[in-house]
């Protein structure tokens, strides 16, 4: 029996395949995203060094999308010590890996957390569109859904005088 509350080690690998199930388009966060941001009075600032764990986009768009940190450590591959950093998950600009949330989702690693990414993922697709502004008109942005064939897209809060849309991809 897995203890539920115990703190759990897991590896790149079994990270990785936690989030190959939730969507099949993974991407590993490369050099150019090695960057972090942190907060500064309110605001989002690019922070000094260099990512120290694995981050993963969970593509949705070309404008939005979830990044993953993992807690695994780069170069050892395996999850950080018990105390220290737990999962986190933000909804970020595709373009820059900027945030569009004022704050980070927490996972902890616990017994359940395969079950609680998986839930906080589909949270965060479900408030998609909330604080989000159209590129366009700076109204806001709804998750809408086509009546034809019940497919989900992001569409502009003053349509039709806006007709702003982006398709949704997990
Ligand atoms: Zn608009």
């Amino acid at each position: 029996m897995v203890n539920k509350r115990k703190y759990q080690e897991f590896s790149k690998d079994e990270f990785e395949k936690v989030l190959w199930e939730i969507s099949p388009v993974v991407e590993f966060f490369g050099d150019f995203y090695n960057f972090d941001w942190q907060k500064d009075k309110g605001e989002w600032v690019k922070a000094p060094g260099m990512i120290n764990e694995y981050c993963y986009f969970l593509a949705l768009n070309s404008d939005v999308c979830i990044k993953v940190y993992s807690s695994v450590k780069k170069i050892v591959d395996l999850s950080r010590p018990s105390g220290e950093d737990a999962i986190r998950i933000v909804l970020a600009s595709t373009a820059d890996a900027k945030p569009v949330r004022g704050k980070f989702t927490i996972i902890k690693r616990t017994g359940t957390w395969r079950r609680n990414l998986k839930l906080r993922v589909s949270e965060a697709i479900g408030s998609l569109g909330e604080n989000m502004e159209c590129p366009r008109c700076k109204n806001r942005i709804l998750l809408k859904r086509n009546s034809i064939d019940n497919s989900q897209f992001l569409g502009c809060s003053s349509f039709p005088k806006c007709d702003y849309k982006r398709k949704f991809i997990l």
